[in-house]
């Protein structure tokens, strides 16, 4: 066993209200310079949709991530080691311009130069890249909130295999639905992105799993912006070199969570340590699909098992990390109570951030000016197990985001959380919890004490609850006395010098 630490975020996806907060903190503290206009290392996607950059899921034609052929072995979905060769000048499977969207900027001047007229002055969109007026008509999120519609949802990948009837209903007016899905880079454990990387720039440092580029490396061959199959690479078009989230390692660093985490307006993110067995990687990422998701969660360990602490002590992991391991909001919701998963599995990357699946509302339809919800007569909510088929969102599209097509997974996270809301409503609206609750949680597998404890820390946990950060070790930090290269793999990377062109 070679017990490794990974910092990890948790998204808490029925809580995300899309307002974005997480990824404007995230720009105007990265991006908010020359060449990275348009990366947005956490952005907010409206699903069912295309994404961004547009129908990134599409492995077909970006072929991210990882496969395993006929003899079990893992490959990169991207190309084998001559075929990359051959790639290097010419890769048709990157992103282009169109993908992502042209930058833009507003004439902002113009609210303050226009001359007096009868009509308020506007600030009119120029093209960042010619400085000539444009049209706008793409950008990150462009979808926002059409969930439904005949451009975005249609052409969502994860609606493949659900059916046609259903694919038909969503997109009716009155059940049109959609939730929001923020991303961040996973630093994977099997990360595509360091595989395709010809130069080795791109490397997992061993003290938190943060995955990072060294730009004095990169030679902008870009095989990691084709290679991450959650589209998490960016090119800068001005340095000439790659760049992607660095999961705030420098907040982190001083006892502070990432931007967009401490932003978050609607409280969906946590953070904490977990502790994995590295032997087990290769193994894991390399097991037939049904069994990936599982085959994932048990490679996370359990921090409290005496095996498990004396080997990560043998790791150099410190107690005040296995400390914070143990108080991980991340462990207790992925593993304690088994509520969150990570998006895409079958890309094989062995991605590092989880997702509660969200609830949504029930099917309805409109009669006579009244909306009839698709239950029975005698039922007016949404509160039993078995009607989970009828939620709008089909717990099929659930599971082809985050349990590789397995309904059951999500069905066994949506009943908890359903049970979470019934025994709690029936606490604080009827005054009273009655035997026909308590078989409810007992069919969700859970119990009162436990909905206690998801509840807390679900609605009213305080930001020491959401954010257990472990102490880093500043004084063996040595980045800033020597020449970090020389310690890869130990500590953090700090820029000695910016990034320059062709350096
Ligand atoms: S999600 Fe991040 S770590 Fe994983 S492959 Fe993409 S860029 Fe690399
Ligand atoms: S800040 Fe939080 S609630 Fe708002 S969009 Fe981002 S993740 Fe969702």
């Amino acid at each position: 066993m070679r017990v490794r630490a990974q910092m990890s975020m948790l998204f808490h996806l029925d809580k995300c209200i899309g307002c974005h907060t997480c990824s404007v903190a995230c720009k105007n503290l990265w991006t908010d310079r020359k060449g990275a206009e348009y990366m947005w290392w956490n952005n907010v996607e409206t699903r069912p949709g295309t994404g961004y950059p547009t129908g990134w899921e599409d492995q077909d034609h970006y072929k991210g991530g990882w496969r395993r052929d006929e003899n079990g072995r893992l490959k990169l979905r991207l190309h084998s080691r001559a075929s990359g060769l051959a790639k290097l000048f010419f890769n048709p499977a990157l992103p282009e311009l169109d993908d992502y969207y042209e930058p833009f900027t507003f004439k902002y001047n113009d609210l303050f130069d226009s001359p007096q007229g009868e009509h308020q002055p506007t600030a009119e969109p120029v093209s960042k890249i010619t400085w000539q007026p444009i049209e706008i008509t793409s950008g990150p999120n462009w979808d926002d909130d059409l969930g439904g519609s005949d451009i975005y949802a249609a052409n969502d990948p994860s609606m493949n295999g659900i059916d046609a009837a259903i694919r038909e209903q969503m997109s009716e007016i009155e059940r049109v639905v959609f939730n929001y899905l923020p991303r961040i880079c996973n630093h994977c454990l099997n990360p595509a992105c360091v595989g395709a990387c010809p130069s080795g720039a791109i490397y997992k440092r061993a003290e938190d799993g943060v995955v990072l580029v060294n730009e004095d490396k990169c030679r902008a061959w870009r095989m990691c912006v084709a290679a991450c199959p959650y589209k998490k690479v960016y090119y800068n078009w001005s340095t000439g070199k790659s760049e992607k989230c660095i999961l705030c390692f420098p907040r982190l660093e001083t006892g502070q969570a990432p931007a967009c985490a401490h932003s978050c307006v609607g409280r969906i993110r946590y953070m904490g340590v977990l502790l994995y067995d590295a032997d087990r990687i290769a193994d894991v990422v390399s097991m037939p699909e049904d069994q990936l998701l599982d085959a994932q969660l048990d490679m996370i360990l359990d921090p409290w098992d005496d095996r498990v602490v004396a080997a990560a002590a043998a790791a150099g992991i410190g107690d005040d990390w296995i400390d914070a391991a143990r108080r991980s909001p991340v462990y207790q919701f992925v593993k304690v109570w088994g509520m969150a998963l990570p998006l895409h599995p079958e890309y094989r990357t062995a991605a590092m951030m989880f997702y509660i699946p969200p609830l949504s509302p029930v099917i309805s339809s409109i009669e006579g000016n009244l909306t009839r919800l698709d239950l029975p007569e005698e039922r007016e909510d949404f509160e039993l197990l078995e009607d989970l088929d009828k939620a709008r969102l089909p717990v099929q599209y659930l599971a082809n985001l985050f349990s590789v097509g397995d309904e059951e997974v999500i069905r066994k996270v949506l009943k908890k959380m359903l049970a979470v809301r019934t025994y709690k409503r029936r606490q604080s609206v009827d005054g009273e919890i009655t035997e026909s609750t308590l078989a409810l949680l007992e069919a969700a597998g859970t119990t009162p004490e436990e909905v206690e404890a998801i509840y807390k820390l679900t609605t009213i946990p305080t930001i020491d609850d959401r954010f257990v950060l472990p102490p880093y070790h500043r004084e063996v930090s040595i980045e800033t006395l020597n020449d970090p290269l020389a310690y890869k793999g130990e500590t953090g990377f700090g820029y000695i010098e910016p990034p320059r062109r062709g350096a």
